[in-house]
C-alpha cells in the first residue's frame, strides 16, 4: 500500500530490505520513516541502470553495499522518476551520468544553486516548493548539523517525451507522463522483465497547497499504466505488486476518480456513491482521505462543477 493511500501506521516489517524482483532487477524496499523510496538496479550485459538515486548518501550507501554483496556490477547510469528530494538528493553519492525529463533537470538546476541550511528549508517551504512534511523528513534524514552537506546535482542527459536506454539485452523505456503528483513524473518500463516503475505518478500533488487529485489526470495515468504488458508494478513508496494485485488495489481509487468526474465537488454525494459502488457500509480511512484529495483538486482548479 502506498503511503499517501494508507492510513498512517507503523511500517510493515514483514518485507525484507532488499529483493531480486525479476531476472534483471534488484530493489531496495521503501522505508517510511524518512520517506525513502524504492531504489532499483536493472542489470544488462553492458550496463547497469539505477532507477532513482535515493534521499541521502546514507540511503545510497545501503543499496550500494547490497549490490556489492550480490556481485552486481556498480550502476553506471541513473534514471530519475521525478525531481522530488527523496528520489534525487543522493545523486552526488553515485557519481554516474543521470538521465531525467527536462522539467526534472530544470528544477534540480534551481536546487543545485542553493546552500542548504534550516533557513533554506524554511524559504522553500514558504515558497511552497516543498511542504512542512518534507522539511521534517529532510531534517530527520540529515540531522541539523549535516544539512549543509546536501549537494543537489543536475542531470547530464535530458529528454522531452520518451527515451529508451539499451543496457545490453535489457532495455528501459522512459515515458514522461506528468500528472497531479509532479509535472515531470515518468514511468520506466523494463519490457524484458515486464516490470513497470510508476515512481510517485499515481500520488496526489504534495506541494503548492493541500494534497490534491484531479479525476482526468488520475484516470489518464491509470490507462497508460494498464496499457503496458506489465506483470510487476512498482510504485516508489509501496511494494512491488503483481498485475492482479495492482489492479485490485487501485480499483476503488479508479472508481472514486470516475465518480469525482461525474459528480463534481459534492463530498457527501461522492462518499455515498462510492460506498454504494463498493458495497461498503463504511469507507476505509485511506479512501476517505482520497476523497478529500479530489475535493481539494476541485478547489485548485477553481472548478465547482456539480451536477
Ligand atoms: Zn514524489
Amino acid at each position: 500500500m502506498v503511503e499517501w493511500r494508507k492510513k498512517p501506521k507503523k511500517e510493515d516489517e514483514s518485507v525484507s530490505y532488499f529483493e531480486r524482483i525479476s531476472p534483471h532487477i534488484d530493489i531496495m524496499h521503501a522505508e517510511h520513516e524518512t520517506d525513502r523510496p524504492i531504489l532499483a538496479a536493472v542489470q544488462g550485459r553492458r550496463r547497469t541502470l539505477l532507477i532513482d538515486a535515493g534521499n541521502s548518501p546514507k540511503h545510497a550507501a545501503l543499496f550500494r553495499a547490497y549490490l556489492r554483496e550480490q556481485n552486481c556490477p556498480e550502476p553506471d547510469l541513473l534514471a530519475l522518476t521525478h525531481w522530488h528530494w527523496d528520489h534525487t538528493f543522493a545523486m552526488s553519492a553515485w557519481g554516474v551520468p543521470a538521465v531525467a525529463h527536462h522539467a526534472t533537470a530544470q528544477m534540480l538546476a534551481r536546487l543545485a544553486r542553493l546552500h542548504w541550511s534550516a533557513e533554506t528549508l524554511r524559504e522553500l517551504e514558504n515558497e511552497r516548493i516543498i511542504s512542512d512534511r518534507t522539511v521534517a523528513d529532510i531534517r530527520l534524514e540529515y540531522k541539523e548539523e549535516s544539512l549543509s552537506a546536501i549537494a543537489v546535482v543536475e542531470p547530464d542527459i535530458s529528454f522531452q517525451d520518451r527515451l529508451t536506454l539499451d543496457l545490453g539485452g535489457v532495455t528501459c523505456e522512459i515515458l514522461h507522463v506528468g500528472g497531479d503528483h509532479s509535472v515531470d513524473c515518468c514511468y520506466l518500463y523494463v519490457p524484458e522483465d515486464r516490470t513497470l516503475f510508476l515512481g510517485d505518478a499515481l500520488g496526489p500533488s504534495v506541494y503548492g497547497g493541500p494534497m490534491a487529485y484531479t479525476s482526468a489526470s488520475f484516470l489518464r495515468l491509470m490507462t497508460i499504466a494498464e496499457d503496458y504488458d506489465a506483470e510487476v508494478f512498482v510504485e516508489s513508496h509501496g511494494k512491488p505488486l503483481s498485475r492482479a494485485d495492482f489492479l485490485a488495489e487501485l480499483a476503488p481509487y479508479k472508481q472514486l476518480a470516475q465518480l469525482a468526474g461525474q459528480i463534481g465537488n459534492d463530498r457527501d454525494k461522492l462518499a455515498a456513491e462510492l460506498k454504494n459502488c463498493l458495497g461498503a457500509e463504511e469507507l476505509p480511512a485511506d479512501l476517505e482521505r482520497s476523497i478529500d484529495f479530489f475535493i481539494a483538486g476541485f478547489a485548485d482548479a477553481g472548478d465547482s462543477t456539480s451536477t
